[in-house]
């Protein structure tokens, strides 16, 4: 098969491809099938957008259904049947056995658009225009989401200053010399310390392309804390540690916090199709029709997924508490085995959004490359890609799950060996 098309038409931005040198034909599960007929497992999950797994049966049905009914696809943010379905169920499946009570506003399409609708309402609502955000912080790709960004690479690319926001240490980042926030709250004390008050903080709970460090449950809460006391929202970037990630369905549930904004996108649709919502809490609902708004927001077939996803996996605890407990355990558990047996590793993140971090930074990307030659996608995150990052479905059997883990091992020792 020719493949030159791609080298020779597609732009030099493409990464992915380059990490994984297949034309990728079919795709079930926890599996994709090159053109060549070569299996693959998926422990990349689409970045983080196919929880469930591709093609996932009863997602398909829908969507097969729902076309053959002739239902449009595409409506703005018009009310459709599909729509009302969507909201009733992530209302009654969702939000309220969670004791959360949020507004669902539909920003665009992707994970930087609900990350833009939050800054920009952040600003609205308070009438301040600094946000802080943390080290290593990844939010996006467009100008506001970039501003909180904290990696410098991405950053450069805007090729404007980059203003309204500063990036502070975020948990972990001082290996456990920080005194939380003291230093921050008697600077937003302190009237003549020249620190802008912010209109927000906005933090992941585990940062997925940043490297994986995870937020301690007692770091969140003081950090919820402190912006309750000093009138600053809480954002909470849950694209990527979301939808059930982390262990639970949202990924501060843990903390037992509930934060004044939250974004979600990749795995919302549960499918792969795009959408993203911003949640927020309805006393910040202080937009003026029409003023954020975008042509792909009201995206039927994700609408249609997402409903089926949440009636599949969400009625009542058993997926959280079983397969999905479960996979953790035993992901978890090999991987602390598997970082013990290289000196200067430690295992990284939480739930199912981890991996194992090198002390050598080129390691990770070369057991990622043993890792493909072995039938298994897995991608690296960091600052230097320093950390191989283990993000199967949350669907995966056990089976298979054991059998990726075994691959990373044996490419572990093939490069450290
Ligand atoms: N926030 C977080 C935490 C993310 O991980 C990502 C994507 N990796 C985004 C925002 C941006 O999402 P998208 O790529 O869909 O714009």
């Amino acid at each position: 098969m020719n493949n030159e098309i791609f080298e020779t038409t597609e732009s030099a931005v493409r990464s992915y491809s380059r990490s994984w040198p297949a034309v990728f034909e079919k795709a079930s599960g926890s599996k994709q099938v090159s053109e060549d007929g070569t299996e693959y497992l998926d422990f990349f999950a689409g970045a983080g957008a196919l929880n469930y797994g591709h093609n996932h049966p009863k997602l398909v049905a829908a969507i097969s259904e729902y076309i053959a009914g002739g239902g449009p696809l595409h409506s703005l943010d018009m009310m459709t049947p599909a729509k009302r379905e969507f909201l009733t169920t992530f209302r009654e499946l969702i939000l309220e056995p969670r004791n959360l009570d949020y507004k669902v506003m539909f920003p665009g399409p992707t994970g930087t658009n609900t990350v833009e609708a939050a800054l920009k309402l952040a600003r609205k609502v308070t009438g301040r225009q600094h946000v802080l955000s943390f080290t290593n912080a990844f939010h996006g790709m467009t100008l506001g989401s970039l501003s909180v960004t904290g990696n410098s690479m991405k950053r450069k690319g805007a090729g404007i200053p980059l203003t309204n926001s500063s990036k502070i240490p975020y948990d972990d980042y001082l290996n456990g010399e920080t005194e939380d926030f003291i230093w921050l709250e008697r600077v937003l004390e302190d009237s003549g310390s020249g620190v802008d008050k912010p209109a927000a903080i906005i933090v992941e709970t585990i940062q997925g392309e940043g490297g994986l460090r995870a937020a301690r449950a007692e770091w969140l809460r003081g950090l919820a804390d402190l912006c309750q006391r000093h009138d600053i929202l809480l954002i909470v970037d849950d694209v990527q540690a979301g939808c059930g990630r982390s262990g639970s369905f949202f990924s501060f549930e843990e903390a037992g916090i509930t934060p004044d904004i939250v974004c979600v996108s990749k795995s919302i649709s549960g499918s792969g199709l795009p959408l993203a919502l911003t949640l927020f809490k309805p006393e910040l609902d202080v937009w003026e029709p029409g003023e954020h708004n975008g042509t792909f927001r009201g995206n039927n077939l994700a609408f249609v997924t997402a409903t089926t996803a949440f009636k599949e996996f969400w009625s009542d605890d058993s997926f959280e508490k079983g397969q999905l407990a479960e996979a953790i355990d035993l992901t978890q558990d090999k991987l602390m085995k598997i970082a013990a047996a290289v000196d200067g590793s430690s295992v990284r993140g939480r739930g199912l959004l981890t991996g194992v971090c090198f002390e050598d930074p080129e390691v990770a990307g070369k057991v990622a490359a043993e890792a493909f030659q072995r039938g298994l996608l897995v991608e690296t995150s960091g600052p230097q890609d320093e950390v191989l990052k283990v993000m199967p479905p949350l669907t995966t059997p056990l089976e298979e799950l054991q059998r990726g883990l075994n691959i990373i091992t044996e490419a572990v020792s093939a490069v450290t060996g």
